[in-house]
């Protein structure tokens, strides 16, 4: 493809060319991109507000991220950070920093990642700024949203006797991640590499291309449940249930086999000489939600799509821990975990 230097466009016309004909979704967009800010009206509301950097070099890799995937997942983990809150993304601004060896064109891939992303949820992209690097691509984006009146749920609100739960499935990002490093060293030096990803193609797919979970947050509203507390899981089950048990001021159990693993994580995990239950505990980048309702919900959550119980909130005198399928009781770490003594 032919290929076009940034300096030859300009800094604005390179934002004329990624911001053209953006679509608008949301009545609270009253002026997006062109202005020296966007305006947005939102009357009588909570106005949940987001944002997340990423750093070449950090937080992706490029030979095997594709730039249309990236564009996809930093706005799609923006948009997971207002679901968790109980909320509906509305706008997005996209902040770039690009160093000399991108093009017009790169950049253009970048955002037809993230204009999709837009249009799938919905979600408004209003504006900005771009500026040079001097080393590597650096993508900030901010994201608004809303939920109703007094509707938002945060981490701090879980109580004893709630029920805990997840879902989708864990650590299939994680294996994608190490799935994808096998085969950047494998390929290192070589003419005509295919990777080897046959049978394996939820674990990339998982690690490129994340969803957030709307249609969990959109499941719960429609039985009428408000979860108690609320986090998207981007560290791993076991960092973020540390969260909300801290922010609640808890303790919980949860139990090992109720943990949600997909079948091709637990063939990966074994693969390469990994603990499955490590790697669904501590594995980043789900972007699964990690929720906690009244214990008298359980039928509704048994039966809920997509969604499983794994343990209950107890008294902060009890502590954090996992009961293994052997009956140990093992205390929960933000990374790995030791044996209680
Ligand atoms: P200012 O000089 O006020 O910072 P800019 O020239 O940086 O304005 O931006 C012009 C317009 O383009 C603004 O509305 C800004 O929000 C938008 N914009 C700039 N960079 C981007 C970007 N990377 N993505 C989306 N919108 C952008
Ligand atoms: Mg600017």
């Amino acid at each position: 493809m032919q290929q076009t230097e940034i300096s030859s466009v300009g800094e604005f016309g390179l934002i004329d060319r990624i911001t053209r004909d953006l679509p608008k979704y949301n009545e609270s967009t009253i002026k997006s991109i062109g202005d020296d800010a966007a305006v947005l009206n939102y009357p009588e509301t909570e106005v949940l507000v987001s944002s997340d950097m990423l750093l070449e070099g950090v937080h992706f890799d490029l030979t095997y991220m594709p730039l249309k995937h990236l564009g996809y997942k930093a706005a799609v983990v923006n948009f997971s950070d207002i679901y968790a809150m109980n909320g509906t993304p509305r706008q997005i601004t996209v902040s770039l920093g690009i160093s000399a060896r991108f093009t017009v064109e790169h950049i253009e891939a970048l955002y037809s990642g993230i204009r999709l992303a837009c249009e799938i949820y919905g979600v408004d992209l209003v504006g900005g700024d771009t500026t040079a690097s001097r080393s590597g691509l650096v993508i900030s984006i901010t994201c608004i949203g809303d939920a109703g009146k007094g509707a938002s749920v945060g981490r701090d609100g879980a109580k004893d006797t709630d029920l805990i739960c997840v879902s989708g499935d864990l650590g299939a990002a994680y294996m994608g991640l190490q799935l994808l490093e096998r085969e950047k060293t494998a390929s290192a030096g070589q003419k005509d590499f295919t990777p080897k990803f046959e049978g394996k193609e939820y674990l990339v797919e998982r690690q490129l291309k994340p969803e957030a979970r709307r249609d969990i947050v959109a499941a719960l509203k429609s039985e009428g449940i408000t979860p108690t507390s609320m986090i998207d899981i981007s560290d791993g089950l076991s960092s973020e249930l540390l969260h909300i048990c801290k922010a609640s001021k808890t303790g919980c159990r949860i139990y090992e086999d109720r943990i949600p693993i997909d079948y091709q994580t637990a063939v990966m995990a074994e693969e390469l000489g990994m603990n499955l239950v490590t790697a669904a505990l501590n594995g980043g980048e789900d972007y699964e939600l990690l929720f906690t309702v009244p214990l008298h919900n359980h039928e509704a959550m048994q039966k809920m799509d997509g969604v499983k119980v794994i343990g209950h909130i107890t008294r902060p005198d009890l502590g954090c821990a996992m009961i293994t399928r052997d009956g140990a009781e093992i205390e929960l770490k933000a990374q790995g975990f030791n044996h209680m003594a």
